[in-house]
Parts: C-alpha cells; structure tokens; sequence
C-alpha cells in the first residue's frame, strides 16, 4: 500500500511542479530579462556598481583636487593618490595638484566610502562591467586621463 502511496505523491509532486513552470511560462513572458548574452545588449540599472570613474568634461578638466579624502575614505587601500605641489600662477602660492588617482578595481568592494568623503563629487560610479582580463594588473587605472587639469571652478 505504501508503495502506491509513495507513487501518488511523486506522481502529485510532479504535476504540481509542472503546473507552476506552465503558469510562469504562459504569464511572465514579458517579465524575463535573460538575454542572450554577449549578442544581446544586457539593460544596466542607474543605480549599477560597475567600477569608479573620474568624468573628464569636453576640455579634459576633472574636479579631482588630490585632497584624498577619497584614499582616506577606501577601507582597502584600493585607491592611490599621487600628487605635486605646483605655484599657482595667479596666486603666486603653492597648490596641491594631482598627478594621478589610482585605483585597483581588483580590490575594490563597491562600498562607496570614497564616492561620499569626495567634497567635488569628482568620482563617480561607473556602469562598465566587463572587466575580465588575463593580466591582473590591467584592472589598475589611472582614472584622471593624461594631459588633464581641475576645472579652475572646483574650489579645493
Ligand atoms: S568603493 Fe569602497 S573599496 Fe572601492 S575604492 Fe571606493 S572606498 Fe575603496
Ligand atoms: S577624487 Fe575627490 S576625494 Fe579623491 S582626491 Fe580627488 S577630490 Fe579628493
């Protein structure tokens, strides 16, 4: 008796589990968002952590200062700021400029410690996600691009 049992019940299970995948299958349509990836584009959220940016405007000028607050911010150590001390030419006195904001998108948890303690909102969250690489040290960037300055407006 118990064999038949057992057989009602597997044979109720399945019919229940096929009952719930029809249901999804002929209702939800619209609602999957799997594609077929890499051929099909896949729909990124505003809100998406992909990696740390620094924006450039169309005359190459950032609103990174070297104040790093930001490398004080990062629990990891994940950002590196180099900076110089240049004399300003209008003012005469010596300014802290910098030469280059690293980060190790390897290293970084997506915290956003660095993006809050950045007074200029010079750093931003980027949606680029395809960061596989064969060679680690290709996610270390340099996210001010050469030849570029602070935007003369961006008070330090
Ligand atoms: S998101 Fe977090 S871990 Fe990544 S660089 Fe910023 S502070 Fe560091
Ligand atoms: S990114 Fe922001 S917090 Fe970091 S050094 Fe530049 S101005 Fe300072």
């Amino acid at each position: 008796m118990k064999y038949f049992l057992d057989i009602y019940k597997g044979v109720k299970t399945l019919i229940n589990g096929f009952r719930v995948t029809h249901k999804y299958f002929i209702n939800a349509r619209k609602e999957i968002i799997t594609v077929q990836y890499p051929e099909e584009k896949v729909q990124i959220f505003d809100r998406f952590k992909g990696e740390v940016i620094m924006p450039h405007d169309e005359k190459n000028e950032h609103a990174c200062t070297g104040c790093q607050a930001c490398e004080i911010a990062c629990p990891n150590g994940t950002i590196e700021i180099i900076w110089n001390r240049i004399v300003d030419a209008e003012t005469g006195k010596k300014k802290k400029v910098i030469d280059k904001h690293i980060y190790h998108l390897s290293m970084c948890t997506m915290c956003s410690q660095c993006i809050e303690a950045c007074p200029t909102d010079a750093i931003v969250w980027g949606q680029g996600f395809e960061h596989s690489v064969t060679d680690r040290s290709e996610l270390t960037k340099v996210l001010n691009k050469p030849g570029s300055k602070v935007r003369a407006s961006v008070k330090e």
